[in-house]
């Protein structure tokens, strides 16, 4: 389901170019769980949003679901967002004017969803957020932002979801019902996951572990 084939990312700067790294290649295939591991600045937020054609390789290309992503027009990109991927990162936030609930049946609207209400709230009970429905992303804490845009990204039952860090803000038992979810989808609906974890409990319930360090990635 995703083929990323001799990925190069240079950052401009004042000294000419910051190469993060020059020839990344991975294959996962549907249904797996894949952990993308290493230090703090090695290059695994920027990697994760060129697999998942929200930034740009400078070097190199990506197939997603069979499509090679710097071919898709503007609609089929957003074809694809909406129907068959899902993000829980970070820097992609909930939209801030819209509450909880919101947030979470928007995407569902915009999939075509026969009952996005019912399924929204459904989905932000299944979180712990019984109570916070009608909050507006100020008013959440950090990690309750953080489970609104995982009750999000579950909602729309994807074929591949890319999380940044997806238990980071949340206490352990949370994130141990997070990570249990996450598997949930996985096995059910065959979702492939692709984590940047630095939770090794994460890490080892995925399939498999890939290690960036030094511009390059390496299985463990
Ligand atoms: P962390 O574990 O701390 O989240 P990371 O592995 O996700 O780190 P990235 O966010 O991918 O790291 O950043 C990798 C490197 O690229 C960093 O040194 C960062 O300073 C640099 N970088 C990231 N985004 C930009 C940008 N837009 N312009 C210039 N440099 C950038
Ligand atoms: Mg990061």
């Amino acid at each position: 389901v995703l083929i990323a084939n001799a990925l190069a990312k240079t950052f401009a700067d004042q000294s000419g170019g910051l190469d993060i790294f020059t020839d990344i290649s991975l294959r996962a295939e549907a249904g797996e769980s894949i952990a993308i591991i290493g230090p703090s600045g090695a290059g695994k937020s920027t990697l994760l949003s060129i697999l998942a054609g929200l930034d740009e390789p400078s070097k190199g290309s990506v197939e997603l679901l069979g499509q090679p992503l710097a071919g898709l027009d503007e609609h089929s990109r957003a074809e694809m967002r909406a129907n068959h991927i899902s993000f829980v990162f970070q820097s992609f936030q909930l939209l801030p004017e819209l509450t909880a609930l919101d947030n979470v049946q928007l995407a569902l609207e915009i999939q075509g969803h026969p009952n996005p209400e019912q399924q929204a709230a459904d989905w932000l009970d299944r979180v712990g957020l019984q109570a916070r429905h009608q909050h507006t992303p100020a008013r959440l804490s950090g990690g309750e932002q953080q489970r609104v845009a995982i009750a999000r990204a579950f909602a729309t039952q994807p074929s591949l979801l890319f999380a940044d860090e997806p238990t980071g803000n949340l206490d352990e038992q949370t994130g141990t019902e997070i990570i249990e979810q996450l598997f949930q989808l996985n096995q059910q609906l065959n979702t492939t996951l692709i984590l940047i974890t630095h939770d090794t409990s994460l890490a080892q319930r995925c399939q498999r572990r890939l290690y960036l360090h030094n511009g390059r990635l390496q299985e463990q």
